[in-house]
């Protein structure tokens, strides 16, 4: 990432959490817990981190999505929508949201069924979709549009005339994100749009997803846990435990040079090409959201782990440009460093 790009969007100490009621006592779920995130244009940035971190969320957060009991507790979330100016979307109303939606921000969610009517035809999927979007259109206008969008991204032409059931998974989610970029979103968010296909499809998928982006000079943002994704896919990734970005880097710092203890066992656990050597996943379990350690919230997990971790939340230090890391190991005190019970 060396030449000098546009921020797109970009998040200011954002908090969404699910505010529960239950039997009379409030129960909080800190699922995105004081995340700054700066995403520029024409990249793809990645979310990683166990299921349960809060990535999912993170997303609907990013696309302005609080649908009860998620609320938006605090911070900003900016869309550059004007080269001159950001806006604060979260103070904008529902309508300009739905112009918003699909048009400069669209969205993949996880599983393909549910973006795709079961019962109408692709094509009829297309003609509800563009005509929400783009007005009174003629019919030959859509199917043009559609049609030529299909064949752009390498689909067969007959599938507008199939119902979702007869696709298989992989082709399914393949229309899904067709549909996502028919109107050149300047940013595509995906929900772990790889997830339940097998290696060769979700090869494809992956590769579709960089043609589009490569097209359109567009942003996705994209989580998965899958870091082997990540490591064909993304320019910068961001680390997520228990609601906060923990360690973000370019795809070669992390990893190449991961810095905070749990990056470093995400990357080991991975499988390599003619190691037979035993990889070991992250000890323990991920936190409930609803019931955080004190601290750095990886300090139950983290074989590193110092007095410090135990009482104060780390703050980020940057060891290289774009490489930052919320780990006591890199910016406590030296007193504080000496304490640990490093292996
Ligand atoms: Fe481990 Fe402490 Fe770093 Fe947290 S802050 S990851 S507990 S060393």
């Amino acid at each position: 990432m060396t030449e000098k790009k546009q921020i797109i969007l970009r998040t200011e100490q954002l908090k969404a959490f699910y505010i529960l009621e239950m039997h009379g006592t409030q129960k909080i779920v800190k699922a995105v817990n004081d995340v700054d995130l700066t995403i520029y244009e024409n990249e793809i940035y990645g979310i990683a981190g166990e299921s349960g971190c809060g990535k999912s969320t993170l997303l609907k957060a990013l696309f302005n999505d609080f649908v009860p009991p998620l609320r938006l507790v605090s911070g900003k979330l900016y869309y550059r929508i004007d080269w001159e100016k950001e806006i604060d979307v979260t103070t904008l109303s529902p309508e300009e949201l739905r112009q918003l939606r699909m048009e400069y921000i669209s969205y993949i969610p996880q599983g393909s069924m549910s973006a795709l009517n079961p019962v109408l035809k692709l094509k009829e999927t297309y003609k509800d979709f563009i005509g929400s979007h783009l007005g009174d259109q003629s019919r030959e206008e859509i199917f043009e549009l559609a049609y030529k969008q299909i064949q752009t991204l390498g689909l067969p032409k007959n599938i507008l005339d199939l119902y979702p059931h007869q696709l298989s998974g992989g082709m399914r989610q393949r229309v899904t994100i067709a549909l996502a970029s028919l109107l050149k979103p300047r940013i595509m968010i995906g929900d772990e749009p790889t997830t339940a296909l097998d290696v060769v499809v979700q090869r494809g998928v992956i590769q579709m997803l960089k043609t589009i982006q490569e097209n359109f000079k567009n942003t996705i943002i994209l989580v998965t846990h899958d870091m082997g994704v990540h490591a064909n896919i993304a320019d910068r990734i961001g680390i997520m435990y228990a609601g906060k970005i923990v360690e973000e880097g370019t795809t070669e710092q992390i990893f190449g040079d991961p810095r905070h203890p749990y990056t470093q066992f995400l990357i080991n656990s991975l499988p390599k090409f003619g190691d037979k050597n035993v990889r070991h996943s992250v000890p323990g379990s991920p936190p409930s959201l609803a019931d955080l350690p004190t601290g750095c919230p990886f300090h139950p997990r983290c074989p590193h782990v110092m007095e410090i971790c135990t009482q104060q939340v780390p703050e980020f230090s940057y060891p290289d440009e774009h490489h930052k890391v919320a780990c006591w190991l890199h910016s406590a005190p030296q007193a504080a460093i000496g304490e640990g019970k490093h292996e």
